[in-house]
């Protein structure tokens, strides 16, 4: 059985480009950019006024500091002309400067009665004044492709005209919970029956990432699986499957995943939860994550193999996981890779996390109670209170 660091190592191996494509820049959010964002003008593009109040030449107006007022200036209007030296224009921010002006007075700083503007401060020449060019020239860059498209991005290209932008496209993705236990959320199950759940957990930890799924259920029938699956590689980019990958009777998927073609990784990983994990890739360019059933497996297999596969895909690249502190002991014999269950939280600026260990893969109850998962190495029984371990947050 291979190894937790084994098994991820691969699955980030298998992330592939799934191309680009044009979307509107209003839908861009968290995109990944894939053309360079340059400056069609200068910024700013004129030289923009900063405060409200006037304008006015300062070597122009020489001693004189009450001035007659020529005009106004507002934003969005052409811009004006100073005819005497020794007069003023008032002025709106984000208005174009009037030429024969270079300087700009707030009114605050002013006294203004019949058309005449009295200055009442000291000023620089040149003051309240965005210069043409001053932040950016033409052509330059402004955002390289490979970006993650944030608030910030969607401004610029939004100031830059990109009504569409290119950006990397996502996987399609198909999402597929298996086992004739399972009945649909608005049904009110028989004694042997449970709600499905898996399919909207997957479904909603993947659209925290962005991605919109499809989904469907497979009832746990060989012929079925392999009739739907074998459709299902040609139309998805990736398929997330859960349960039937362990070692029941009704545990069909190694079996039919392998009939249809698709390439096997690995089977089982020494982790826990998690460990019936199956990967695999197809010729159609497929990539399939048949997760185990059970809540926390398929849940802890999603948020950490399938979320860095995507964001290895996208070229977004990895986050940094932090170590917390264990703020109370934990003994765990299993070989296993354990992804424990914590709560995290930060004493004198450092990270602590409690453990909330449930009662094993099956307990989705608990997952509310913690929010990240602490990675406790294979190789001892006990772990010390203060012990620090990589966590892997799922909020
Ligand atoms: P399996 O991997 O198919 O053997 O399933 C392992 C356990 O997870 C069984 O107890 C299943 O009933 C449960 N399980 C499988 N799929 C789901 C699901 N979609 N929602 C909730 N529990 C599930
Ligand atoms: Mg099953």
């Amino acid at each position: 059985m291979i190894s937790f660091d084994e098994a991820y190592r691969q699955v980030i191996d298998k992330s592939r480009d799934f191309g680009e494509e044009t979307v509107l820049l209003r839908k861009s959010l968290g995109r990944v950019l894939r053309e360079d964002l340059l400056a069609d003008r200068p910024f700013p593009p004129y030289d923009r006024i900063t405060m409200d109040g006037i304008a006015f030449h300062a070597e122009g107006i020489g001693d004189e500091r009450s001035l007659k007022i020529e005009g106004i200036a507002a934003a969005g209007a052409p811009q004006m002309e100073l005819k005497n030296p020794h007069s003023c224009c008032e002025v709106m921010t984000g208005a174009i400067l009037p030429i024969g002006a270079d300087t700009v007075i707030r009114y605050e700083d002013l006294e203004i009665a019949d058309g005449v503007a009295t200055i009442q401060a000291d000023f620089k020449q040149g003051q309240n004044i965005h210069r043409l060019g001053q932040d950016r020239s033409k052509g330059d860059l402004l955002v390289p492709a490979g970006t993650v498209i944030a608030p910030g991005e969607i401004g610029v290209a939004a100031t830059i005209g990109k009504e569409q932008i290119k950006v990397a496209r996502l996987p399609r993705v198909m999402i597929i919970s298996t086992g004739d236990e399972l009945v649909e959320i608005n049904e009110q199950p028989l004694a042997h029956q449970i709600r499905k759940s898996n399919v909207y957990r997957i479904e909603s930890s993947l659209k925290s990432i962005g991605i919109d799924v499809e989904t469907d259920h497979l009832n746990d029938n060989f012929e079925e699986i392999v009739q739907r699956l074998r459709k299902y590689l040609y139309h998805y980019d990736a398929l997330l499957l859960s349960g039937g990958v362990s070692m029941g009777k009704f545990d069909f998927l190694p079996r039919a995943l392998e009939e249809i073609g698709v390439e096997k990784h690995f089977h089982k990983v020494a982790q826990r939860p998690g460990k019936p994990f199956w990967f695999g890739t197809h010729e159609s360019g497929c990539t399939v994550f048949a997760l185990p059933g059970n809540p926390i497996s398929s849940f802890m297999c999603t948020n950490i193999y399938f979320m860095d596969w995507f964001r290895a895909s996208m070229g977004m690249g990895i986050p940094q996981r932090e170590k917390a502190l264990l703020d109370a002991p934990v003994h765990f014999k299993p070989d296993l890779c354990y992804f424990m269950e914590v709560s995290t939280y930060r004493k004198d600026g450092v990270l602590m996390a409690s453990p909330k260990r449930g009662n094993g893969s099956g307990d989705l109850a608990n997952l509310v109670n913690a929010d990240s998962f602490m990675k406790i190495p294979r190789g001892k029984d006990l772990f010390e209170e203060g012990e620090g371990y990589l966590v892997y947050s799922y909020r």
